[in-house]
């Protein structure tokens, strides 16, 4: 039978776990998912992923990929005729030329991309500025690295834009990168060309590497995306990630893609072919169907997240919870803390009281503290239904 290391402490005396992995609590997101779990008519605006399944025509493609025999390895930068697409679409979208036989890697989802681009920067002790809120595995991952996150705070005053004047008063000797994500997830904030350049002049300052994180980069309402390595001077410094997860409803297939000078870029893929040896050759065929073909899917399912976006966050507001307007992704993230609840309390007792599950705002940093996030990848009728129960439990809470 094996042995339980965790309860033979008589015999164990070492704590055998890594530092670093100590160091990081478990993400604050999962907790209330299984208090959720076991409530039959609960309405979900906790988990940050598409409603909608893969449209078919992408579906298909993965499966003529496994059809096809397609079920071996596939280069370790992925195939070269969907990197040849990505470079595409960075091309006409941004105007950005990255060469697709060695500044291409294709990921196991983002999440791998931030991984790589963490790891092949940091030394033990630099230090990575991230805006505060931010996306949970920025932390995480700096740590991972052996680096030391920066938090570098938001306003709900100024709609959580990072601004680049909160970076400059965090650099240190010690900095080596900024790590920014537009539109950011919790908050929906896109960073503005004016905050952007500003980054952009403290990176050339202070010679940093910004890992751009543009997963929601489609995902924006009344903006356009700016790629951050199309502002002047930034290629050279900038690693850009994107995937497919959240623009074509792909969570599950985990694909993902970084674009970087080539001496970057091989830096990643050495940790990319010892770790992972390349994505899902079944999803890299679905990939490159998405960006071939997905367009019209892209734009219907951006229409349904405008008219979620303009209902919640204007059903938010009139029920009294103050919400900044969210530029992208599908996230709306309202003030809660005028009712004397803290927001850990809040989503507990929103649970059990109206069956409406969201995320306290604060699992993502210390800026969000007496927030809440709720992700309006539900049904437009599901919606309104959560706005209803949210109302019922503000006016009883209001006092
Ligand atoms: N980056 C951000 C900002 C995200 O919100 C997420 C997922 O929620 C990811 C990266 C990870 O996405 P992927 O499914 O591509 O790994």
């Amino acid at each position: 039978m094996a042995t339980d290391t965790t309860e033979t402490s008589a015999t164990v005396r070492r704590d055998y776990l890594a530092e670093r992995v100590r160091k990081v609590k478990p993400s604050g997101i999962r907790r209330f998912f299984d208090i959720a779990a076991s409530i039959p008519d609960m309405i979900s605006l906790g988990v940050g992923e598409p409603d909608f399944t893969t449209p078919e025509h992408i579906r298909e493609a993965g499966i003529a990929s496994i059809r096809a025999g397609q079920t071996h390895y596939t280069s370790n930068y992925g195939t070269i005729e969907l990197r040849r697409a990505i470079a595409h679409e960075l091309a006409m979208r941004y105007g950005l030329t990255y060469d697709p036989t060695n500044e291409i890697v294709v990921t196991v989802g983002v999440s791998e991309a931030v991984d790589l681009a963490l790891r092949a920067l940091i030394d033990p002790g630099d230090e990575v500025l991230t805006p505060d809120p931010g996306y949970v595995a920025y932390e995480a991952g700096i740590i991972f690295a052996g680096g030391v996150p920066v938090p570098v705070p938001t306003l709900a005053a100024e709609g959580f834009e990072p601004q680049a004047a909160a970076f400059a008063s965090r650099i240190t000797a010690r900095t080596k990168a900024i790590l920014i994500g537009s539109p950011n997830n919790p908050t929906g904030a896109v960073i503005s060309r004016e905050q952007m350049e500003g980054i952009a002049a403290l990176a050339q300052e202070h010679d940093l590497i910004v890992i751009s994180d543009e997963i929601y980069s489609r995902l924006i309402y009344g903006v356009d995306h700016i790629a951050f390595a199309s502002l002047p001077g930034m290629r050279d410094r900038t690693i850009t990630l994107n995937g497919f997860s959240k623009a074509y409803a792909m969570t599950g297939w985990r694909v993902g893609y970084a674009a970087a000078p080539k001496a970057i870029l091989e830096a990643m893929l050495k940790i990319h072919q010892y770790t992972i040896m390349c994505a899902p050759t079944d999803a890299q065929a679905a990939a490159l169907q998405a960006l071939e073909h997905g367009e019209p899917d892209v734009n219907e399912m951006v229409a349904e997240y405008t008219r979620r976006r303009t209902l919640i966050v204007n059903g938010l507001n009139q029920l009294g919870l103050p919400c900044h307007e969210p530029k992208g992704a599908f996230y709306a993230f309202p003030r809660i803390d005028h009712l004397g609840m803290d927001a850990d309390t809040f989503v507990e007792r929103l649970i059990q009281e109206e069956h409406v599950a969201v995320v306290p705002g604060d699992a993502f940093g210390e800026s969000g503290v007496g927030h809440i996030r709720c992700a309006y990848c539900v049904a437009y009728d599901r919606l309104e239904e959560a706005l209803d129960r949210i109302g019922r439990f503000v006016a009883r809470h209001r006092g």
